[in-house]
């Protein structure tokens, strides 16, 4: 029976390829021959989809997902670079390639709301210099499959960012635009008025809007409200939020806060440096005003960097409630190798300091989606794109480190062990998604 159908579909390929040959076959039996090679077809089409209807499942996993409220053992499958389903049971005949993640967390790939990678040859620059570091180096094997830049261009060089490092990185980029034209140059023409154009900046993001997600202040020691009255704007008229970085020694922490809209964010929250008041007294409370911030809507990103995190801070605000929203890891030349690390280390250091488990992968994941309106990341909803962090939580004796070179003991770090960006496996720390090596290549 098979063969016979063989038969007509190879029969009526020849018809088909063979022009002017047809006259020793009959119209009708062109027509039988072409029908049922269709049919054919369309069944081998069909039952091909039932057998390989997805690219690769992760098998037995914990999945995490708080958008979803998903937070247990199951099977997630990815089919063309998309979450295809997440279900108690997948059928494993179902997917071209299987993966065990048994005792492993699956989450959605991590997103890190404060980095600078406006990567460049700039010697002392964090603008196109090397202060700012390539996104995939330190990304992927961290779980990270999002950053967003905080800041580290504006409107006149965004377009080099653009073309330089978000467009040549595995990981999706995101940008807050700095009001500054020049973005981060560290030099007077980053505190430039002239150079704080609203109409520039708006046009800009009008012009990348999936790109730049917010407007970011920072870096202005100057008294007058300009810089920070122009970033709300520009951010008021393309409905982002603000984010407030630091270096802005004239404006005190009340005003900043003040002047804040709900779902705009500070970053360094926890920070204890002369140029900035902190948020608990001197008597470790947190101030009443921070908290009516919070209250108000105000988001609080970590934003560790190599100063921005010390224990003083952020344990007695974690105590009295002013956890923070998001963990911004303030990745550039001189966090990396400090206390901060990645923002898995800062996940950690958070679970050594009592936050519990599902509030850290909650913080890391949807808090910061949401926070930069990109509700289609930081999560594993079916249809969403499958960036995915799949994190082992390994048992032992660690210590995570502060801006003050003081050390919390914990039990418990985070590992990235698979790190897969729109449904391609882009990093994998053991080779759990190989083949043992048998001997012969
Ligand atoms: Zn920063």
């Amino acid at each position: 029976m098979g063969l016979a159908w063989i038969n007509i579909l190879i029969r009526s390929n020849m018809i088909s390829k063979s022009k002017g040959q047809s006259s020793s076959i009959s119209k009708l039996e062109i027509l039988v021959c072409g029908k049922l090679a269709t049919f054919l077809v369309v069944i081998l089409v069909v039952s091909g989809i039932q057998a390989q209807s997805y690219d690769l499942l992760l098998q037995g996993g914990h999945v995490f997902d708080a958008a979803n409220g998903i937070n247990g053992v199951m099977d997630l499958a990815i089919h063309e670079g998309k979450v295809a389903k997440v279900a108690l049971e997948i059928d494993p005949k179902d997917s071209k390639k299987i993966i065990d993640v048994s005792g492993l967390f699956v989450c959605p790939g991590l997103i890190d709301i404060h980095t600078h990678v406006f990567v460049g040859n700039q010697i002392g620059k964090f603008a196109n210099g090397i202060n700012s570091l390539s996104p995939d180096d330190f990304t992927l094997r961290a779980g990270i499959t999002t950053v967003v830049d905080a800041g580290t261009s504006g409107w006149r060089n965004f377009p080099q960012f653009k073309e330089q490092v978000i467009e040549t990185s595995k990981t999706r980029v995101l940008a807050f635009l700095n009001i500054a034209g020049y973005g981060m140059t560290g030099d007077s023409i980053q505190a430039d008025h002239d150079e704080m154009k609203v109409r520039e900046a708006v046009n800009l993001i009008k012009e990348y809007p999936d790109d730049i997600v917010g407007v970011k202040i920072g870096h202005y020691e100057g008294k007058s409200w300009i810089p920070f009255d122009r970033t709300i704007k520009a951010a008021e008229k393309t409905d982002r939020p603000i984010f407030v970085e630091c270096h802005l020694p004239q404006y005190t922490l009340q005003e900043q806060l003040d002047k804040m809209r709900p779902g705009d964010i500070i970053t360094h929250s926890y920070e204890k440096v002369s140029e900035r008041m902190s948020v608990v007294n001197e008597d470790g409370v947190v101030r009443p005003f921070v908290l009516e911030a919070q209250e108000r809507g105000v988001l609080f990103d970590v934003g560790h960097g190599g100063a921005g995190f010390w224990f003083s801070e952020a344990l007695p605000a974690l105590e009295q409630g002013l956890a923070p929203n998001s963990f911004g890891s303030d990745l550039h030349r001189f966090s990396v190798n400090a206390g901060m690390k990645d923002m898995l280390n800062i996940m950690s250091k958070y679970l050594a300091m009592g936050m519990p488990l599902n509030d850290v992968l909650q913080r890391a994941t949807w808090n910061p989606a949401r926070a930069i309106k990109r509700r289609d990341l930081g999560n594993l909803s079916e249809g969403s794109v499958a960036d995915i962090a799949v994190l082992k939580l390994r048992e032992g004796a660690f210590g995570f480190v502060d801006a003050g070179k003081k050390r919390l003991d914990g039990n418990q770090r985070f590992e990235a062990e698979l790190t897969i960006r729109e449904g391609k496996i882009v990093y994998d720390l053991n080779g759990i998604s190989m083949l043992p090596f048998d001997g012969n290549q």
